[in-house]
């Protein structure tokens, strides 16, 4: 093991004490490298610096303080669960400390014996005493770190563990983390270097050293975001190419004009004025040969796929093809199945091609793109990763667009062959999820952005209300009222069955520094659902139907369609309805442990009923009481603005909660506020791009080192964001 050179790339099995099993569970955490380790930041820090006196204690207050060992301990009891107990003293009074679960105390402590004791107070009687407390031998409180770092943690990991592990590393690589931020900024913000900030994040002495380190590594992952995506994940520069599409003059053929009647014909409604104005920013952009690089916002439900669908019928009519790319296929087919009815009679051909798509198929429709008889494709990633040759490839849609890597997007970018000096595509993504706009700017550089806020007329807003319970009659008398009238529902669970885990379990971080884990309520799955609507006869009367991620591709679409089509009434699913979905008929949804959802994932979930003209209800069933939980139930009750709530997901996230992040498409941060962070991030951005402008010696070095950590903490893991 020793003669083996450990890097910041290595994995993190180099270290000692790291094997296959805690590699495993370390990579939910996103930690597969030596670098993940050491920029893992805690996510807060416990001090148990103030230290005070035993007569101090009172019952359930956390205290610290120093004392004498007086009595060795022992077993209380014959039962191996019984605890093992000792009195310590501190002058000022007695208490007894009692282990449960840690037989190892007894030979670890002797009468005598200086420790430090950090615990909370109980009471049993008149008796005093604290449970499992921290306790360590020290004869001052300065030998011991007593800011205690606490993680981001899964199950079978601590914050001990992290700890330990991330210090171990950081001894080894300390010497080799290249520094990315410029001198001068350095100096003007007052940054330490970096081996120094991840000293203070790991082994603060103090809570400002530790804010101090985290703000250094903040800045530097924002630079890193921000310029690495400029310089090494685009493949747009400046002399890139894409065909003209719309005639910017001299007005349409007659034919065309005909052609693009029809379509606007088949849309049954007027659009909002929102949606023209997109349509006219993308058909702008489709004018000129540099290539469209546009970002549509939208709230769900505000009809960016009529947008989407218009702008490829524009670019058909015009004799070139284009791509629209779903995240999932229930999602793709049913895309595939507006576009084939906005373009009825306008002579455009629409393919449908998905992974699962038969062989034979398969190479039909491949052919068909490689000749151009099809020019409006829609699909799933599939696309992207088979051999697909297109002939005249001129624009890209993302649809939600934070469900893809960005080496995705790259791949079909570079898909044209270039040799009539044309090498770029247009680019258009959509998203209901929207990000702040100093953010936007650091991920997405010189992206233009159209915003949808309108929403169709005559749509009700739908009502929300909270249920602090998970199981009960109420739940099911609700439901049933709403079948009866002939309306369908959705059930949303956080887990399919028992064994699975469950999503986003962002109020239940194991929160104790020695793995005691927390209790936390257990997450209803849709197999539970599923038993309890047959239990209650509700199946019975109506037809119920599960749904979710791992199913095979042919059952979830077959289920979709059943959905779609009315037969069955209540869908019990994941969260892989979240996007896209449309059933106006659906009037209802259910979402169990709503707590464990993000307010952005809520909010789109919620974006799948309120699609048609009838009164549409929104019901979030929890049993958790926190505070924060009951906070976030409460802001989804009053708000119905998906902005709004996208930013104060955000803001109630906090740095580096990456369990919310992927959700606005951003990958995962570590130590940086999305909110007070990023207007800091945009100001050193510029700075690094104005020394890359100079150029020179320093900006080469400073270029090489972004490079090399930009691909470490970011680009390695993109294809799987
Ligand atoms: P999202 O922005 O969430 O992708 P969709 O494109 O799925 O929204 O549209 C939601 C619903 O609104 C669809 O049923 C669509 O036909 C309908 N719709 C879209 N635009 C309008 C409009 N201008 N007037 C009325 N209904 C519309
Ligand atoms: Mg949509």
């Amino acid at each position: 093991m020793s003669d083996v050179k450990v890097t910041l790339g290595s994995p993190v099995t180099v270290l000692y004490g790291i094997g296959p099993e805690a590699a495993r569970k370390l990579a939910k955490l996103e930690i597969t490298s030596v670098y993940d380790l050491i920029s893992f930041i805690p996510r807060r820090y416990n001090d148990w610096s103030d230290v005070s006196s035993i007569d101090q204690c009172e019952e359930g207050q956390e205290i610290s303080f120093l004392g004498t060992v007086t009595s060795a301990p022992v077993r209380k009891g014959f039962k191996k669960q019984s605890p093992v107990a000792f009195y310590v003293s501190d002058g000022s009074g007695r208490i007894e400390l009692s282990y449960f679960n840690a037989p190892y105390i007894i030979d670890k402590f002797m009468v005598g014996d200086k420790i430090f004791v950090h615990g909370t107070v109980t009471y049993y009687g008149m008796h005093a005493q604290i449970v499992n407390p921290f306790c360590e031998k020290a004869a001052s409180a300065d030998e011991l770190r007593l800011v205690r770092p606490v993680y981001h943690l899964t199950a079978g990991i601590t914050s001990n563990m992290i700890n330990k592990w991330a210090l171990t590393a950081l001894k080894l690589v300390k010497n080799q983390i290249p520094d990315v931020i410029p001198a001068s900024l350095k100096e003007r913000e007052n940054l330490c270097s970096a081996a120094e900030a991840y000293e203070y994040v790991h082994a603060p002495a103090t809570i400002a050293q530790a804010a101090e380190g985290r703000r250094r590594i903040a800045f530097e992952e924002l630079i890193l975001l921000g310029i690495g995506m400029k310089y090494f994940m685009t493949t747009g520069g400046p002399d890139e190419v894409a065909p003209v599409v719309v005639p910017s003059s001299g007005g349409l053929s007659s034919e065309a004009a005909a052609r693009w009647k029809t379509v606007v014909g088949n849309l049954g409604f007027k659009l909002t004025g929102d949606q023209r104005k997109a349509l006219t920013d993308i058909q702008q952009d489709l004018m000129l040969s540099k290539p469209m690089n546009r970002l549509v916002q939208g709230d769900v439900g505000s009809g960016k796929t009529a947008v989407a669908i218009l702008s490829m019928a524009m670019t058909a009519i015009m004799g070139k093809q284009s791509v629209l790319l779903a995240p999932t296929s229930v999602l793709a087919k049913q895309h595939y199945d507006s576009a084939c009815a906005l373009l009825a009679g306008s002579g455009i051909n629409v393919a449908l091609l998905l992974g699962k798509t038969k062989a034979s198929l398969k190479k039909e429709i491949k052919t068909q793109l490689k000749e151009g008889e099809a020019s409006v494709i829609i699909g799933t990633h599939a696309v992207l990763t088979d051999d697909v040759q297109f002939n005249d490839l001129s624009l890209v849609i993302a649809d939600e667009q934070h469900r893809f890597g960005v080496k995705q997007r790259e791949k079909l970018l570079i898909s044209r062959d270039g040799t009539d000096g044309v090498n770029a595509v247009h680019n258009l993504v959509m998203t209901a999820t929207p990000i702040p706009r100093t953010l936007a700017m650091v991920i997405y550089g010189d992206m233009a952005t159209s915003v949808i806020r309108e929403k169709p007329a005559g749509r009700k807003p739908i009502m929300t209300h909270f249920l602090p319970y998970t199981d009960g009659d109420d739940i099911y008398n609700v439901l049933i009222a709403k079948l009866r009238k002939g309306e369908q529902a959705y059930i949303v669970c956080p887990r399919i069955d028992d064994d699975s885990e469950t999503v986003a379990p962002d109020e239940y971080y194991f929160d104790d520094f020695f793995g005691l884990e927390g209790q936390a309520p257990e997450a209803v799955s849709v197999k539970t659902m599923k038993k309890r609507l047959d239990e209650h006869g509700i199946s019975e009367k109506y037809e119920t139907a599960v749904l979710y991620g791992s199913m095979k591709e042919t059952a979830k679409l077959e289920v979709m369609e059943r959905f779609l089509s009315g037969e069955v009434k209540v869908l019990i699913s994941t969260t892989v309805i979240e996007v896209g979905v449309n059933n106006p008929n659906a009037t209802m949804m259910m979402i169990m442990n709503a707590e464990r959802f993000g307010l952005s994932t809520l909010h789109q979930l919620r974006g799948r009923i309120g699609r048609g003209d009838k009164q549409s209800y929104c019901v979030l069933c929890s049993d958790n009481k926190t505070e924060r939980a009951l906070e976030r139930m409460k802001l989804m009750c009053e708000c119905s603005d998906g902005f709004e709530l996208a930013g104060k997901d955000l803001e109630l996230r906090g740095p580096g909660d990456f369990f919310g992040t992927r959700q606005h498409g951003i990958p995962t941060l570590r130590a940086a506020n999305l909110f007070t962070d990023a207007p800091l991030a945009k100001t050193a951005c510029d700075e690094v791009n104005k020394l890359f402008e100079q150029g020179g010696e320093e900006a080469k070095t400073l270029m090489n080192n972004i490079g090399t950590m930009f691909r470490l903490r970011f680009a390695d893991k993109m294809g799987t964001l």
